[in-house]
């Protein structure tokens, strides 16, 4: 199954694609996770996006989008993914259309956690991230409203559309239904 995980920050599709992940045997492939290991690293991938990160604005789309091709050339995204936090913005759906495209492959579907945004700043200061604070949440819910959202509407009836209230195994139950699993 090849699937994108969409939905504001703080909606929790990092929770959820790890148990589906281990559910569906395809890998959770997690654009801020992998920021965060080349941080961790430092090379010089993770210098260049940390000032983004910290900033709570987008990295550059080229540098982003060839770290997640490289990543789903690896063997064991071949027959499937979950991908979580790309594309981001229209320009980077089209060019995961073409990777997938130049494959012969295309997504199964686009999971929509939708959450109230009350809610996803009380989870967000509750996760105390390095980008958790106040300021840089508001800027990445600013992003999110601007440059993502429209994705919703970009990929029409590949939406699946996924209440992300309540606790963890009430939400995944509602995935599972609804990719029918
Ligand atoms: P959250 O879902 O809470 O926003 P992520 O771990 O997905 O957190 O992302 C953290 C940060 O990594 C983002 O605020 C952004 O700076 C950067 N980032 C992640 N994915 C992308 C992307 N597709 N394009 C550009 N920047 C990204």
């Amino acid at each position: 199954m090849r699937l994108v995980l969409l939905g504001p920050p703080g909606a929790g599709k990092g929770t959820q694609a790890a148990i589906l992940s281990e559910k569906l045997g395809v890998p959770h492939i997690s654009t801020g996770d992998l920021f965060r290991a080349n941080i961790g690293e430092g090379t010089p991938l993770g210098v260049e996006a940390k000032e983004y990160i910290d900033a709570g604005k987008l990295v550059p789309t080229d540098v982003t989008a060839r770290m997640v091709e490289s990543r789903l050339l690896e063997e064991d995204a071949r027959e499937g993914f979950l991908l979580d936090g790309f594309p981001r913005t229209v320009e980077q759906a089209d060019i995961l259309t073409d990777l997938l495209s130049q494959k012969g492959v295309a997504l199964d579907g686009v999971l929509n956690f939708s959450v109230d945004e009350d809610v996803v700043v009380e989870r967000m200061l509750a996760r105390g991230r390095a980008d958790d604070n106040e300021e840089t949440i508001r800027t990445r819910l600013g992003v999110y409203r601007d440059e993502t959202s429209p994705l919703i509407e970009h990929y029409g009836d590949a939406i699946i559309n996924i209440d992300a209230e309540g606790d963890v195994d009430e939400i995944n139950e509602r995935a599972m239904k609804a990719i029918n699993k």
